[in-house]
């Protein structure tokens, strides 16, 4: 069961039904979830979240999937790691970091918030997903985190990729890079234009894996 109401604005409080859009219709501002916390009062608990699976998704009745997840099954329940030497630096008697390159299978911190957004989608009845990249200049598929990480759980879920690269401003969007075999990239218009072909419009220059 989940504990959604809804989709409210951020910015002036509009709200709408659970669907695939995240704009306000009154003012542009960014929808967000909006949950039921008093049906969850005695029933989320700290004990409840405890006794999940060890992955984000033990924080399920605080996340807006219905259902199992569809896909990054493994993300989240990333270690943490004492940090003797910073912590004497800093003044910090008992300092630990959290490791977020621990996620499974992207190695990716922004594993977390993809793998609900594309179980999300897929749970909407969506075949493929797209996000823009800015790209990254050390990684080998010149795809920023974001985009592996996308890439990574999109793929768990049976899902078809799209990841729109900006042109010029680093290597990594050059079409060398992202045009390997079994991709199709075109020209595009800069970091806007790779957010619009992401969402559908034109744009952009494109993987498609
Ligand atoms: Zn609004």
């Amino acid at each position: 069961m989940s504990y959604v109401l809804g989709l409210k604005c951020k910015e002036c409080g509009h709200r709408v039904p659970v669907s695939p859009v995240h704009v306000c219709e009154q003012c542009f501002g960014p929808y967000e979830v909006e949950y039921d916390y008093a049906a969850m009062k005695g029933k989320v608990t700290r004990e409840s979240i405890a006794a999940g699976p060890k992955s984000l998704w033990r924080y399920k009745d605080l996340l807006p999937i219905e259902g199992e997840p569809k896909t990054g099954h493994f993300s989240g329940y990333t270690p943490f790691r004492k940090a003797e030497r910073l912590g004497k630096l800093l003044g910090c008697t008992d300092l630990w970091i959290k490791d977020d390159s621990c996620n499974y299978p992207t190695y990716s911190y922004k594993e977390r918030v993809v793998s609900v957004a594309i179980s999300k989608a897929i749970e909407f009845g969506f075949d493929t997903v797209g996000c823009a990249s800015t790209g990254h200049p050390i990684e080998l598929r010149g795809d920023s985190r974001t985009a592996l990480a996308w890439r990574g759980v999109a793929a768990m879920g049976g899902a078809r990729r799209c990841v729109a690269h900006r042109r010029g401003g680093r290597a990594s969007s050059s079409p060398r890079r992202t045009g390997r075999a079994g991709r199709a990239t075109r020209p595009g218009h800069g970091r806007g234009g790779a957010g619009r072909i992401a969402g559908g419009r034109r744009g952009g220059t494109r993987s498609v894996a």
